[in-house]
């Protein structure tokens, strides 16, 4: 038995936030009670039973996070199951569902199988996505339904697009027919001299050409109409321009199945992020402008971006030390996610604790269809203990990498405890 005593329940829907006592028994929230209920003093005199004092915290659904790369198989020098699901875990992290870009790719049984007896091993719920195409090489399509079979909850090629329209329209009323959602990685590369780095003021000082805004939203125009077509649900991956957040609100009125996510950097950095920080702040698609930032925030406020997504993309100290055009894209994220959501989001009062907890869990929960995401009685004991007041440095990564620019900074939202399946599984 495990009690987790006098936090501050945050209900991401946020209809029963307050103070409450949560009585957890296996992997189960048994009972959820008023404060200093004679059940809970009843229990705590019971020499088995551990008790949190949560007391001034606040208690949040376990974090979901639908896009992390664990570089798991083929790039364990960068990260692996094992360790990325311990940085997660020290994120307030119990649900992620890992990308593709593996070696060998998610795209057969034996590999998802694999990853998947891994990631049961590490204490939190490690999902995996299955590829949408073999080898990643966008040509043909997997096989679905095995790959459904072995446990695949999404499909991605992510960190590749799929430029042939045909394709993307087979993938789409295949995915459909089965009830699974795509997600896509919009950047068509026919635009793109030098990725990373948004096109414009910033790239031009480095003598780069950059990655140009209409790379993303002439896909994102394009899936919009091939979802709309097909009736298929997609899911614009880590969306970066406010002409794509636009093009999203427009067609979810229409009742295109259209969702989309946004990373903690997307909403906290802009471009100005490379002089600073160079290839640390190299990501696809790149940081663009301030315009751009609080148009996300915006989706995020209003629904039209339902998901924060860290895009945790663990890279060695070798390859993001290369010269900017050379490195690698992307940063780690799993740590930082919901400091980064407290100090930019919740500080500045543009959105409630509520729904930037909403965006960190029933939100993406809700996407694909995941069991998480809520507290209740008989429900997961998947929960977050975390106080938004008390700040943190962030000096040591629990992921192989630390290629991330945030790394050394003092942040709020101190992460006193993460349980998943009623165990603790991180303890600050
Ligand atoms: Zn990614």
């Amino acid at each position: 038995m495990l009690i987790v005593k006098g936090g501050f329940l945050i209900d991401p829907k946020g209809a029963d936030s307050g103070v409450k006592d949560i009585i957890i028994d296996g992997d189960r929230i048994v009972n959820i009670c008023e404060p200093d209920s004679d059940l809970v003093k009843g229990l705590m005199s019971d020499a088995d039973c551990k008790v949190i004092d949560a007391t001034g915290k606040m208690v949040a659904p376990g974090l979901v996070d639908c896009h992390v790369h664990f570089r798991d198989p083929g790039f364990t020098y960068k990260e692996d199951i094992e360790t990325g699901a311990g940085a997660a875990a020290r994120g307030g992290f119990t649900t992620v569902v890992m990308m593709g870009n593996t070696q060998p790719h998610m795209d057969n049984v034996d590999t998802i199988k694999d990853v998947l007896e891994r990631g049961a091993q590490t204490g939190i719920r490690v999902y995996t996505c299955g590829n949408v195409t073999r080898d990643m090489a966008g040509k043909e399509l997997v096989d679905m339904d095995a790959l459904i079979n072995a446990g695949a909850v999404l499909f991605t090629d992510d960190g590749k697009p799929i430029t042939d329209a045909s394709l993307m329209e087979k993938a789409c009323t295949e995915a459909a027919k089965r009830g699974k959602v795509i997600s896509l990685h919009e950047e068509d590369p026919s635009f793109i001299t030098d990725n990373g780095i948004n096109a414009g003021e910033v790239a031009e000082k480095l003598g780069l050409k950059g990655s140009p805004r209409d790379a993303e939203i002439s896909m994102v125009k394009r899936d919009i109409e091939i979802a709309e077509k097909t009736g298929a649900e997609i899911v614009v991956q880590h969306i970066s321009a406010a002409e794509s957040v636009e093009l999203i609100r427009d067609a979810r009125k229409r009742g295109v199945k259209v969702h989309a996510e946004a990373t903690p950097h997307h909403f906290t950095l802009t471009q100005d992020a490379v002089l600073k920080f160079g290839s640390l702040a190299k990501m696809n698609p790149p940081l663009r402008l301030e315009s751009d930032r609080m148009a996300i925030i915006e989706g995020l406020k209003d629904g039209t971006i339902e998901m924060i997504a860290t895009d945790h993309a663990p890279h060695s100290r070798e390859e993001k030390q290369k010269d900017l055009k050379s490195a690698p894209s992307g940063i780690t994220g799993l740590e930082i996610s919901l400091a980064l959501g407290i100090r930019e989001l919740v500080e500045t009062g543009l959105l409630t604790m509520e729904e930037l907890i909403d965006r960190m869990s029933a939100g993406p929960a809700g996407v694909y269809g995941l069991d998480a995401g809520y507290i209740k009685e008989g429900g997961l004991a998947d929960l977050v203990v975390f106080d938004p007041g008390e700040e943190w440095s962030f000096v040591q990564s629990a992921s192989k990498s630390s290629n991330t620019p945030f790394l050394g900074q003092r942040l709020p939202g101190k992460i006193s405890f993460t349980i998943c399946k009623g165990n603790i599984v991180y303890a600050g």
